[in-house]
């Protein structure tokens, strides 16, 4: 980082010159208009977000009224529905893209310790855990098996023997200590590759269904739900997420002996079910048919009501057309806001929408998402060459009086949703907000609205806003930078 702003100091010299050049060269010549966004716009756009509550308003009722929006849900339709018709209500020219997604059912998920070392007589003790994305059901009555718990892959097959039969159960603990010294992410990722791939491991070893340690912060016994792979042909088995302090429970008896569990899972995967991506471009004055992407996802998991993830994102970029709308300000080119559908499930609307794209990949200018929380705003992620950031000053010196002043540049997908839109090279951004407590409630039945501070959202509104506005404003878009595609 320290390296990355004395470049974009050094860099800062060079822009004004460049500026000064462009300003004496439009004037010369009559042709086109050269100039940068101006300072003063961008101001008055951050000012319109901070003071603006459409996007809370929105946050709302996506919360409160419509509540979780899993892929295939009825609540998800709603959601698409109610965004269509509010962006168009604010004059956007508003398309609902068709896109297949996956639909699986939760039902109920139950398990109790029924053999234990030390058991009273008539005693069994029940457990907090809730089932995986794509997991299968146990049968009807549920199963008994053995618990046998291993720290990851390579224990899981040094224990391959036992995992025969048995409910496997992954111990990888979320580090909060990460997270607090501002390193969630990482992990995040270093956790949940258990629950993302440990379920498909133990079955193809035979196990009987699969647990994971919850990936997550919170010490209220809350398990953190989320997404489950198999691999081609594989049939699933039940998976689950366990609280982690059901795990330690576990833990401590294992270390005596024996544990058997009685589980029941009764989720069950039904036919892909019809979505759509919402699409809202508010059009480019000069260049109608290049866009900056703003976008967040409108399905969530069902636990809670999808408030943090991603409903704080998504009405965030919708707040960027609103706060143009009130300006009555076009940019040179559209600002396309993309309501994405299933990114939980995999991201099937993202996959529409690249296809969809084609070689018109060449007219996206740049793309934003926002999936990492309500945490505060402290400035931008930034997937572009080192010689881009200094032109990007503008955006973090209008930004400065929110306290949203810092670059962080990036070499990898800075959100799900975009990621095949930066693997072509569209130079990708994201709010940079604080997500050390995100964990804590991402995923979570905890994922509700009391966990958004209003400030912060209209803060996450004025971010995107202004780098919207000046992405699509300026006489150019930045250097393609082609990203690896995580997906
Ligand atoms: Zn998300």
């Amino acid at each position: 980082m320290t390296s990355d702003m004395k470049t974009a100091g050094l860099a800062l010299t060079l822009v004004f010159a460049g500026l000064i050049a462009a300003a004496s060269a439009s004037a010369e010549t009559s042709q086109g208009d050269h100039r940068e966004p101006d300072a003063a716009v961008l101001s008055r756009i951050r000012s319109t977000a901070m003071s603006s509550d459409w996007a809370w308003d929105e946050l709302e009722t996506l919360t409160d009224t419509i509540g979780p929006r899993l892929s295939g849900s009825p609540q998800l339709s709603a959601a698409i529905d109610r965004f269509a018709h509010d962006l168009r209500a604010l004059g956007a020219e508003v398309t609902l893209q068709p896109s297949k997604v996956d639909h699986w059912v939760r039902g109920e998920s139950q398990a109790e310790l029924v053999g234990y070392p030390g058991q009273p007589p008539g005693v069994t003790q029940r457990l907090h855990l809730t089932s995986l994305g794509g997991s299968s059901a146990t049968a009807a009555g549920g199963i008994e098996a053995n618990v046998i718990v291993v720290r990851d892959f390579g224990d899981l097959h040094a224990h391959a023997t036992e995992a025969r039969g048995a409910i496997v159960l992954f111990d990888a603990r979320f580090d909060q200590g990460l997270a607090d010294s501002g390193q969630a992410g990482p992990a995040y990722g270093q956790a949940v590759q258990y629950r993302g791939k440990g379920p498909s491991e133990a079955a193809s070893l035979g196990a009987a269904a699969a647990l994971v340690r919850s990936v997550g912060g919170a010490d209220y016994r809350l398990p953190h739900t989320g997404l489950t792979q198999w691999s081609d042909h594989q049939a699933p088995i039940p998976a689950a997420a366990l609280s982690s302090e059901d795990t330690d429970l576990i833990l401590r008896l294992a270390a005596r002996g024996p544990v058997r569990m009685r589980l029941l899972v009764e989720a069950q995967t039904l036919p892909d079910a019809d979505s759509f991506n919402v699409i809202a471009d508010w059009p480019g004055y000069e260049s109608p048919n290049e866009y900056v992407v703003v976008s967040g996802h409108l399905d969530s998991w069902d636990l809670g009501t999808g408030a943090t993830d991603d409903g704080v994102g998504v009405v965030a970029a919708a707040g960027v057309i609103q706060a143009l709308q009130h300006l009555k300000l076009h940019a040179r080119r559209t600002i396309r806001f993309i309501g994405w559908t299933d990114e939980e499930f995999g991201g099937r609307g993202a996959d529409t929408y690249f296809t969809s794209v084609g070689p018109a990949i060449s007219d996206h200018c740049a793309a934003i998402e926002s999936d990492a929380g309500a945490g505060r705003p402290v400035g931008l992620l930034a997937a572009v060459p080192k010689e881009s950031l200094a032109a990007l000053r503008p955006v973090t010196d209008a930004l400065a009086p929110v306290g949203a002043t810092v670059i962080l540049r990036q070499d990898r997908a800075v959100g799900t949703d975009i990621a095949p839109l930066q693997a072509a090279g569209v130079p990708g951004f994201a709010p940079f907000v604080d997500t050390r407590r995100y964990f804590d409630y991402h995923h979570t039945a905890a994922d509700t609205l009391d966990k958004v501070d209003p400030h912060y959202l209209q803060s996450q509104v004025a971010a995107m806003s202004v780098l919207a506005y000046f992405l699509a404003d300026r006489p150019d878009c930045l250097p393609r930078y082609p990203i690896k595609s995580e997906r």
